[in-house]
């Protein structure tokens, strides 16, 4: 008989993270079920997944968007909710196994604490809850003893590497990053790329937000951090290398000098699957490597000059306190402000830096502070831009 099957609530279906999770579901042949699901402004298309995965409850968060949708082709046993305060009902649900945590931003951590709080296992593709409240996060996870599973895929690259020896035998931890679309551009090019360029990632498909921090290299700046928080590791043992082909996900070094990677096509149902179904390893969906053609991989040193915000990221991972809420929340600010036209791509760092070196130190910061911190950073962020 096949075990019964295990039921998700995707916070964040509607986004490319929450997509392809809903393509792995559809895949499992019933062993994964979308119970519970949460969307923000695309409502159709939260009405739709509904029509087509009859989970029991969503959650449109944007009040205004639902208003003017009509769900009337909603099927019977799903229930809508309206308003960012369900998040954490949906994912506190009884009957709910996962919680795969894919809101975009720091507006995730809501989600992510209400199902770690609920003693849910999250499977974490908002790397912003560690970003910004790393050690709360952890310190409630370990309390509540509830796993936290990463999806990112370097963090899952990891999660996997580090089963082939003990803790203490850990030398360091080797984030990959892509470099992204500019990896060769002087500052003077970088000065210059629109905000279309920007949006065009060689390598992986993702959200507007999260492809403009891999432009930057922000993104592996939060990576860093997230790593720093979900490994217990310290910043010096965290050490990013570039690796265009996006086929390395990440990798451990131990003592001895032995490094263990994690390989695959750059394709995000993979970690979303592992992580939907550990410790299991099931048929996968996502394309698989083909050994009857060459492969090349290419790893080189980042440039820390041209991509400042890995620095960033190192100081950030060493400060912890609320730092990361800093960073987290003024990045979030600048990015807007780009993708706005208000700011050119090679000003999104130094505000973050000027806002970040400027910010009420805290060493240990409550997650209320954590948050108003957050909405200061941002503020920070338009008066950098008027001034
Ligand atoms: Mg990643």
């Amino acid at each position: 008989m096949a075990p019964p099957a295990k039921n998700i609530a995707i916070l964040g279906s509607t986004g490319s993270i929450g997509k392809s999770t809903l393509e792995v579901i559809a895949a499992s042949q019933g062993a994964l079920r979308a119970v519970a699901l949460s969307g923000h402004g695309s409502v159709a298309l939260l009405e739709s997944q509904a029509i087509r995965f009859r989970p029991s409850r969503i959650v449109a968060t944007d009040r205004q968007a639902a208003s003017s949708h009509d769900f009337s082709r909603l099927p019977r046993e799903t229930q809508l909710l309206v308003g960012t305060e369900h998040i954490s009902e949906i994912a506190a649900l009884p009957e709910v196994d996962v919680v795969l945590s894919a809101i975009v931003g720091s507006a995730g951590l809501r989600g992510t604490w209400a199902a770690l709080q609920a003693g849910k296992t999250v499977a974490l593709a908002n790397k912003e809850s560690l970003v910004v409240g790393g050690p709360l996060v952890i310190e409630l996870a370990r309390r509540k003893g509830a796993q936290i599973l990463p999806v990112d895929s370097e963090h899952s690259a990891v999660f996997q590497a580090l089963r082939a020896g003990r803790r203490d035998e850990v030398r360091r931890v080797v984030l990959t990053a892509s470099g992204g679309p500019f990896r060769n551009h002087t500052p003077q090019q970088l000065a210059n790329v629109t905000v279309e360029e920007a949006l065009a990632h060689p390598t992986w498909q993702m959200g507007p937000k999260i492809t403009v921090d891999s432009a930057t290299m922000m993104n592996k700046a939060l990576e860093i951090i997230e790593a720093r928080w979900l490994f217990d590791l310290a910043p010096e043992q965290i050490t990013v290398v570039i690796h265009p082909q996006s086929i390395v996900h990440s990798m451990v070094e131990y003592r001895d000098g032995s490094v263990i990677a994690q390989l695959s096509r750059p394709d995000m149902k993979l970690p979303i699957q592992y992580a939907l179904t550990w410790p299991d390893r099931c048929e996968g969906i996502a394309e698989k490597l083909a050994w009857s053609q060459a492969l090349q991989l290419d790893f080189q040193p980042p440039d820390f000059e041209r991509f400042p915000a890995l620095a960033l990221g190192l100081e950030v991972a060493k400060a912890g306190g609320s730092a990361g809420a800093v960073l987290n929340g003024a990045n979030e600010a600048a990015v807007e402000a780009f993708l706005d036209h208000r700011i050119g791509f090679h000003q999104i760092v130094p505000a973050c830096r000027d806002v970040l070196q400027s910010h009420p130190f805290s060493s240990d910061p409550t997650l209320d502070q954590l948050q108003s911190l957050d909405r200061w950073a941002r503020e920070e962020i338009s008066r950098w831009i008027h001034s």
